[in-house]
């Protein structure tokens, strides 16, 4: 391999640079990347830059010492054999790592709506949020928790209108998202509510009723950014889709992140996780992968979401119908742990209670059984039951 073309100049994009320098690949590497900024962290967008604890989160890392061709503002428009189209002329390549991540799912209508997803959509969110601002924020799951949090803190009337039956529904399920909706204190959260369109001035509603607001964010989530690939011979389903290496259906061309779907053999199925710790380690595995050597990604997936005063911490994965088990009450600190039919640990989220998250990740990655009678107990540490 001599030339490595890396796409997207996210988190997932500038590890896999890191990653490949650090392994001792000395070609030329370049970088692509659609946004005019260097890499940066988005998880502080919807917590300090967005509360104005922050300006910015760029990611630590030097990439003139990491001798990158860095195209900032260059967007890869499509892929054939060898070469990546740019917006600034075709680039041939050895080997590929595509790392675009994920993009906002918008909303109808012609209404302003807001989302919340680069630096520049942080910064343009925050000046709006003052105090006596009407905000709509449509969707309860991660993004639209963290941004009622910073509407509430700078002194808006927040409306957060939900489909689900319960906040977070969707990630943890109806049961344990209901715990959270007492968090919702001050907000008028409709919850089972639908969005027909937002329009000037607010959000109609499916049945016609209308929310005014003078600011819609809209939080229901993202998908893969894979548009730029429709047209190659590569498998895509769910984002783009790799074995345990990180390899996709075409040669030496590897993914890593947020547009990720890659075989686990620890959960045997394909999972793709929108989450910050997936797009800091897989592209280690996926530029090994790149330069020919064995390495497999199979992590315990894990993310975090800072709201309403509240930590939550999740580690696992749990598919449908796994037991969950409660330490704690609604009104304290918690966690839930989803535990198998052999009472093995599949899943667990600790809320204010980071020693839990610890020691459940590694109870799951060792695959140990509990015993669910103490596991009730909070008083009992996890790593006791
Ligand atoms: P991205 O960060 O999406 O980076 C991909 C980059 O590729 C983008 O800059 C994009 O512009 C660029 N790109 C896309 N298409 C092209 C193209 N065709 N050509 C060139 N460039 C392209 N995770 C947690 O675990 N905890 C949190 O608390 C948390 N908070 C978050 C808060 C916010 C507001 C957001 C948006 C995300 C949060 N996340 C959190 C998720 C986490 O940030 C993502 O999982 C992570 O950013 C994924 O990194 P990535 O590099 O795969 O993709």
């Amino acid at each position: 391999v001599k030339h490595v073309v890396v796409v997207g100049a996210g988190l997932a994009g500038v590890r896999s640079v890191e990653a490949l320098r650090a392994r001792g690949f000395a070609g030329r590497i370049t970088l692509i990347g659609q946004e005019r900024h260097r890499p940066y962290d988005r998880p502080p967008l919807s917590k300090a830059v967005l509360l104005g604890d922050a300006d910015s989160s760029f990611v630590d890392t030097d990439l003139s010492a990491l001798e990158v061709d860095f195209w900032a503002g260059v967007s890869a428009k499509a892929l054939r054999d060898g070469a990546v189209e740019t917006t600034e002329g075709d680039l041939g390549y050895d080997g590929l790592v595509i790392a675009t991540g994920a993009e906002p799912i918008t909303l109808p209508g012609d209404g302003p709506q807001h989302v919340l997803r680069t630096l520049d959509d942080a910064h343009e969110l925050r000046a709006l949020l003052v105090p006596g601002a009407r905000v709509a924020v449509i969707g309860a799951g991660w993004i639209g928790a963290e941004v009622a949090t910073a509407a509430r803190r700078a002194g808006c009337a927040v409306t957060v209108i939900e489909a689900g039956e319960a906040p977070l529904a969707h990630a943890l399920g109806p049961e344990l998202g209901a715990r959270t909706t007492g968090w919702y204190e001050g907000v008028d959260l409709r919850l089972g509510t639908m969005v027909h369109e937002v329009r000037e001035g607010g959000v109609e509603l499916v049945g016609g009723e209308f929310v005014d607001a003078h600011v819609v964010v809209t939080g229901i989530g993202v998908r893969p950014a894979v548009e730029w690939l429709a047209s190659a011979e590569i498998d895509l389903h769910n984002g783009v889709v790799t074995d345990e290496h990180l390899r996709t259906s075409l040669p030496n061309v590897v993914a890593a992140g947020d547009c990720a779907a890659w075989w686990s053999r620890r959960f045997q199925s394909r999972l793709r996780v929108e989450h910050w710790d997936t797009a800091l380690h897989a592209p280690e595995v996926a530029a090994a992968t790149l330069l020919g050597e064995d390495a497999v990604y199979d992590p315990v997936p894990y993310f975090w979401s800072e709201q309403f005063g509240h930590m939550l911490q999740y580690a696992g994965h749990h598919p449908a119908g796994e037991r969950l088990v409660y330490r704690g009450e609604p009104e304290g600190k918690w966690s839930a742990c989803w535990l198998t039919a052999g009472d093995t640990l599949a899943a667990v989220l600790a809320v204010d209670r980071p020693r839990d998250l610890v020691q459940g990740r590694r109870i799951i990655e060792a695959g140990h059984r509990l015993d669910a009678e103490r596991l009730v107990d909070p008083d009992v540490a996890l790593r006791d039951c």
